[in-house]
């Protein structure tokens, strides 16, 4: 199916590192749901060359938003990442993917697991009412290589001031030593127990995982949650993990 294009224009450029930056624009797209995911293109050599973001913006919010890594050697990520506010970029017209809410089955908690950029599309859905509508506890767990990764963080205070009882923020940072957060990757974190420690929940198949990011991340923890009963979520046989791939 032929892709419409919108031309956006960019309103703010993020630079949370040298590296990891969030692109705000305007761009007259169709409604979209939270965790879905646009597709971004510029034209580059005369073509457009686009790939898949997940919206970080939720739908009711007048702007949109994604954050991404300038990959090395990546054909798009160095483009954008010269971007200026005022300058244009192209957004597919139409939001895609399964990543959302209605998706994922009930239960009592809501696990939320992101390496990276996989954060962006959990503020996305963290900013509607349906998780928390629908679930008693809500821990949202971010993996970085470095503290100042972490991004986000008056978003993620603002979610916590106003559902102070169900909403809990664990960062794991695995790259340098910090305080008031872990120190391991987020299947160790799993595997020594220490996630449901720190989260006071334990995991069983009452629990809801949503997950995102490095690859190496989701397939390690699905391989750990299975080992406790859980098993991916599809629509022919519900269950308990629902995850997003970047690559
Ligand atoms: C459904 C979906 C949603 C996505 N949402 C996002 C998003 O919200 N933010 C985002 O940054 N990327 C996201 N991606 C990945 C994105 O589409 C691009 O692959 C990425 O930005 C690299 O593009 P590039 O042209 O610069 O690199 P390419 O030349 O296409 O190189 C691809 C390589 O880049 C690396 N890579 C891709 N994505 C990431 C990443 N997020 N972090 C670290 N390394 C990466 C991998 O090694 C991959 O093999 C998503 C992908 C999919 C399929």
């Amino acid at each position: 199916m032929a892709i419409n294009w919108i031309e956006s224009e960019i309103i703010e450029h993020v630079r949370w590192t040298d590296v990891l930056a969030s692109l705000k624009f305007k761009g007259d797209v169709l409604p979209y749901t939270a965790g879905q995911f646009t597709k971004v293109g510029l034209k580059i050599d005369g073509e457009l060359i686009s790939r898949p973001y997940s919206y970080v913006s939720s739908p009711n919010e007048d702007f949109l938003e994604i954050i991404y890594v300038n990959v090395p050697d990546g054909v798009l990520t160095p483009k954008l990442h010269d971007l200026k506010v005022g300058d244009k970029l192209f957004t597919m017209d139409k939001a895609s993917g399964f990543f959302v809410m209605d998706e994922v089955p009930d239960g009592k908690n809501l696990w939320m697991l992101a390496t990276g950029t996989g954060l962006g599309v959990f503020i996305s859905l963290l900013k509607t009412s349906a998780p928390w509508e629908r679930f008693d506890n809500i821990i949202l767990v971010h993996g970085v290589r470095n503290h100042n990764e972490l991004a986000y963080q008056e978003q993620i205070s603002e979610f916590k001031k106003n559902n102070p009882s169900k909403f809990n923020y664990i960062q794991t940072v695995t790259r340098e030593t910090k305080d008031d957060c872990l120190n391991l990757r987020i299947p160790a974190a799993i595997e020594s127990k220490k996630l449901e420690e720190l989260a006071g929940i334990n995991i069983t198949n009452d629990s809801q995982f949503m997950i995102c990011g490095n690859p190496d991340m989701i397939n390690d923890t699905v391989e750990l949650l299975g080992k406790k009963g859980l098993e991916r979520n599809r629509r022919s046989k519900p269950g308990n993990i629902t995850l997003e791939k970047y690559w």
